[in-house]
């Protein structure tokens, strides 16, 4: 069996573009009430700061191995898993779960080995189109329509609550991995976004069209698989085919 501090390891909350640094201190306090530790903070406005300190009120630590990222890509290094908080439904159509199916899922990932991300956005913007196309499900606490947005490290302590128990439930017997392989994390699965964008380019596949918006539609598709290490392989190896053949064949973007 899986020992719960194993579990709660694997779970890191990121918090991007934080604007108030008391948020950050709030969230420390939220995800140490609930027995977790890892705290990533990607771009937040301050931090360190005297306001984040005082409302960790002691959850010091926290604070102290905080990760801080320049990219949410960064912050996401090494995850396999990740869901995204997010108030308002949005064009990206990602799967929309609950906190409770959320925490179900990321500790399943957990007792399977995986690391798992709670991604959480800017207290005004929430995480745009392009933040939660790095995740795997848009998870929505379910507030009232006409007033649906939570405190930013109000979320943080739902979300942690939900997770909190669903591990004092008995520790399921870990699931049978999904793969025979190990999955992909996160920042493999950026490397062959940017290859698949290359080879797009290479083969004139855009046509003087933008590349943004086929790009995060392509990424949904490929998110939505969870591919293990040998299928990304296999894909940057068809890619690099089709990028030497293009090269053969000498296309030329107009
Ligand atoms: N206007 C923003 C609100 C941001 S609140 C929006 O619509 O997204 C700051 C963060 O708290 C959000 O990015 C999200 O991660 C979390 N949050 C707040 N209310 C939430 C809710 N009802 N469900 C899920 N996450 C929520």
């Amino acid at each position: 069996m899986t020992d719960t501090l194993d579990l709660a390891a694997r779970l890191r909350f990121v918090l991007v573009r934080t604007s108030h640094p008391g948020n950050i201190g709030s969230a420390a306090r939220a995800i140490r009430t609930m027995g977790f530790e890892r705290l990533d903070l990607v771009l937040p406005a301050r931090f360190p700061d005297p306001d984040a300190t005082a409302l960790a009120a002691g959850a010091d630590a926290v604070l102290d191995a905080a990760g801080i990222h320049r990219t949410l890509v960064e912050g996401l290094a090494g995850s396999n898993l990740a869901l995204g908080l997010s108030a308002r439904r949005r064009g990206v159509n990602l799967p929309e779960i609950s906190p409770r199916e959320a925490a179900a899922q990321a500790l399943a990932a957990a007792a399977r080995g995986e690391q798992v991300a709670m991604v959480f956005g800017n207290e005004r913007t929430g995480l745009e189109n392009e933040e939660l196309a790095h995740c795997h499900a848009m998870v929505r606490i379910p507030s009232v329509d006409d007033f649906s947005s939570l405190n930013l490290s109000q979320a943080v302590q739902v979300m942690a609550y939900e997770l909190r128990i669903a591990m004092l439930q008995d520790t399921p017997a870990p699931p049978p991995p999904m793969h025979d392989e190990p999955p992909a994390d996160a920042t493999q699965m950026e490397q062959f976004y940017e290859h698949l964008a290359q080879t797009l380019d290479d083969i004139d596949f855009h046509k003087g069209r933008t590349p943004t918006t086929i790009m995060l539609r392509l990424r949904k598709l490929f998110q939505r698989a969870q591919m293990d290490e040998r299928e990304l392989r296999m894909l940057h190896g068809i890619l690099a085919d089709a990028q030497r053949m293009a090269g053969l064949a000498g296309v030329k973007k107009g």
